[in-house]
């Protein structure tokens, strides 16, 4: 299968919404990731793979899921940019390409009534097209 690079990195920055063109590959968001040592990639590696191109080696990364989301990246960078925001733009669309994107509103009944209402919208925007 052909893979097109350019839609597939214009839809990861559409789903980080972080201007990755202001990194200057300083390195912190890495020093400080609390997940670096499991990762395949490190936070500022991802962000020059976007930045060069290379976005179907990003979706075939492990890093996305050993990612905490402790959002210490994004705090730290000196840029304003946010490589937690990307890790969750993999996260989304490799769930989308494995057609898990599935949550059905009748499985609702199955849930405790005392569910976060933001834990059930995050869960529909990322199981839910
Ligand atoms: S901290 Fe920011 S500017 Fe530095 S490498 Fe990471 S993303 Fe790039
Ligand atoms: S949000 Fe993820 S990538 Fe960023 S510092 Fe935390 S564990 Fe590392």
């Amino acid at each position: 299968m052909v893979v097109d690079e350019k839609q597939l990195t214009e839809d990861i920055l559409r789903l980080a919404a972080t201007d990755v063109r202001r990194c200057m590959q300083c390195g912190r968001c890495s020093a400080d990731c609390a997940a670096a040592l499991n990762m395949d990639l490190l936070p500022h590696r991802v962000v020059w793979e976007l930045n060069n191109g290379h976005a179907s080696e990003l979706l075939a990364a492990e890093s996305p899921w050993k990612c905490l989301s402790c959002m210490a990246c994004e705090e730290r960078c000196p840029r304003g940019v946010s490589p937690a925001r990307i890790m969750e733009a993999l996260r989304l669309l490799q769930i989308r390409q494995q057609g898990k994107n599935k949550l059905a509103a009748e499985s609702l009944e199955h849930y405790p009534s005392d569910m976060p209402q933001q834990l059930l919208v995050a869960a529909f925007r990322k199981y839910n097209k």
